[in-house]
């Protein structure tokens, strides 16, 4: 069983890594911005609230956030290890985090920290708003989420390289170097 948490500026390529990791073990990939996007496109009530912040890129607030991945973790397909990804992005909801794996008994395995400068970021995002036309990747949008990544989310790294279980990811690198380096501490962290 492995639990994992991907950590990572907008652009970073976590979310294809995370995705497939999960595919490969057939653990869910529990990705908060996909689960607020799914809220929105079938018109949910939560996905009325979240709308807002996702289209000017602000956080959604930490009660909400917070809530669903607690639900999410209570399902029994989380028994056999999961991959987070996008969650947690501030020190309150690292805590909570903390807390419900505490509670349920279930560690954090390792947690993967892609690490890229603003510049191959900006660069990324804008090449990936051409070809996917996601709304928010306009680039006051981008410049908005990275501001917030570097503020808010960055600073949980150190709470959990303090823990012991960090493994930082050269992001800026091609694909076929970031999967060997992936691999191979994946290979470490479960042995
Ligand atoms: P990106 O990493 O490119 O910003 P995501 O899909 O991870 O894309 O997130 C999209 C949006 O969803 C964020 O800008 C934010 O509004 C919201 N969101 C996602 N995860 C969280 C979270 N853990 N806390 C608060 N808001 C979140």
């Amino acid at each position: 069983m492995i639990n994992v948490l991907f950590i990572g500026p907008q652009g970073s390529g976590k979310g294809t890594q995370a995705k497939r990791l999960a595919a490969a073990r057939g653990i869910p990939h529990i990705a908060t911005g996909d689960s607020f996007r799914a809220a929105i496109a079938d018109q949910t009530e939560l996905g009325r609230q979240v709308q807002p912040y996702l289209d000017s890129g602000s956080l959604v607030p930490d009660e909400l956030t917070i809530g669903l991945i607690r639900e999410r973790l209570q399902q029994p397909d989380t028994a056999g290890g999961f991959v987070l990804d996008g969650f947690p992005r501030n020190m309150a909801q690292a805590h909570a985090l903390d807390e419900m794996l505490a509670q349920i008994g279930r560690p954090l395995s390792v947690v993967f920290e892609f690490a890229l400068s603003d510049e191959f970021a900006l660069e990324r995002c804008l090449g990936r708003a051409i070809e996917e036309g996601r709304p928010d990747d306009t680039a006051q949008v981008i410049v908005k989420r990275l501001t917030i990544y570097r503020e808010q989310t960055e600073p949980i790294v150190g709470h959990y390289r303090a823990a012991g279980i960090l493994v930082v990811i050269r992001a800026e690198r091609s694909i076929d170097e970031v999967d060997a380096d992936l691999a191979g501490a994946l290979q470490q962290a479960v042995a």
